[in-house]
């Protein structure tokens, strides 16, 4: 046989050996949702027309310190027409050629709204045939027991995550950037959605202002041992028109480098369950808007980059936890 017969072969190992690796690292969402349905599901993005109670005045008007409006750019609105809006959000991703979606609602607090609302809303989103989950993203302290009771009669439809933004577990941070609720607050909303069995995701920022790397890592080990079932870790992004954006520039905090946000991403990632599931490595920073650190905008690189990373540095899920 041919010597290129074996060089040929051998480099297909080579990769799909590689491949192995990235995938042995973390569990991502993809795999989690391929063991589950089989097939890769696209997230419809899709906005409520919400807001929190840190911008309408129940607890602030400003909103947190780095929100330039509810990381809810590419999102649909929906409307009057709920289907209308399905659509249009199956339209943006149907180059990919998804068949199945999680309905994904980000913006703002998605359960902050009359308890009328959220249930016409999410009943009639939850009969989609192809609408396989109900993703909502919110505060813990929006979630008063009519909206866990809610979100348990529709989990028994089709599953229900809940995604929580925490940030961090450091009180002093969680003033800086106007969370606006202690940590007791969440302990508590994920205690609650727990006893009626919804899937809750917890974000966390890397980069906080005043945080070094451990105290990221002590958030990271707090949501690993919490019993929620995902993580989704962020970099912090500094944007134009926030007050977080006055104060890097009034030099008061520095961003993390690629390299620093990929260490302590490391750090993190062995300190939380091998069986949690990691819906995000970082975060997708609107480019137009975006101050720093600029190496965040080239999403491929960034993400190549950790994997290779991990490679290197054969990062293991759950190894520390
Ligand atoms: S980050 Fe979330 S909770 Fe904070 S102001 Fe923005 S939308 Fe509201």
């Amino acid at each position: 046989m041919p010597t290129s017969f074996f060089r040929g072969n051998i480099q297909k190992a080579c990769k799909a050996l590689k491949g192995a690796e990235n995938i042995n690292h973390y569990r991502s969402l993809n795999s989690y949702l391929r063991e589950i349905y089989g097939e890769k599901i696209y997230k419809l993005a899709l906005d409520g027309g919400f807001t929190c109670p840190t911008r309408d005045g129940k607890l602030d008007t400003r909103g947190c310190i780095f929100c330039s409006g509810g990381s809810g750019d590419f999102a649909v609105p929906v409307g009057d027409n709920v289907n209308e809006a399905i659509e249009a959000a199956k339209g943006i991703v149907a180059e990919k050629g998804g068949r199945k979606f999680i309905a994904y609602f980000q913006s703002f607090s998605g359960t902050y709204a009359p308890i009328e609302r959220l249930r016409a809303l999410y009943s009639e989103i939850i009969e989609h045939l192809d609408i396989v989950a109900l993703s909502i993203g919110t505060r813990p302290d929006c979630l008063p027991g009519e909206v866990i009771s809610l979100l348990a009669d529709l989990n028994r439809i089709k599953p229900v995550w809940v995604e929580l933004g925490l940030q961090t577990i450091h009180e002093s941070t969680a003033e800086y950037i106007r969370r606006g609720y202690p940590l007791a607050v969440f302990d508590d909303a994920l205690r609650r959605l727990q006893a009626a069995g919804i899937m809750v995701i917890v974000h966390m920022i890397l980069g906080l202002p005043g945080e070094t790397p451990d105290m990221m890592v002590e958030t990271a080990r707090y949501i690993g041992r919490s019993g929620a079932e995902g993580i989704k870790f962020q970099l912090l992004h500094v944007l134009e028109g926030t007050d977080l954006a006055a104060d890097y520039r009034n030099g008061l905090f520095q961003v993390l480098s690629l390299e620093e946000y990929i260490r302590v991403l490391e750090q993190c990632i062995e300190v939380i369950p091998a069986d949690m599931v990691i819906h995000r490595l970082t975060g997708d920073g609107a480019k137009r808007n975006l101050i720093a650190p600029l190496w965040s905008a080239d999403k491929k690189h960034v993400l190549n980059e950790i994997n290779r990373a991990f490679d290197r540095d054969q990062v293991m899920q759950g190894r520390k936890a």
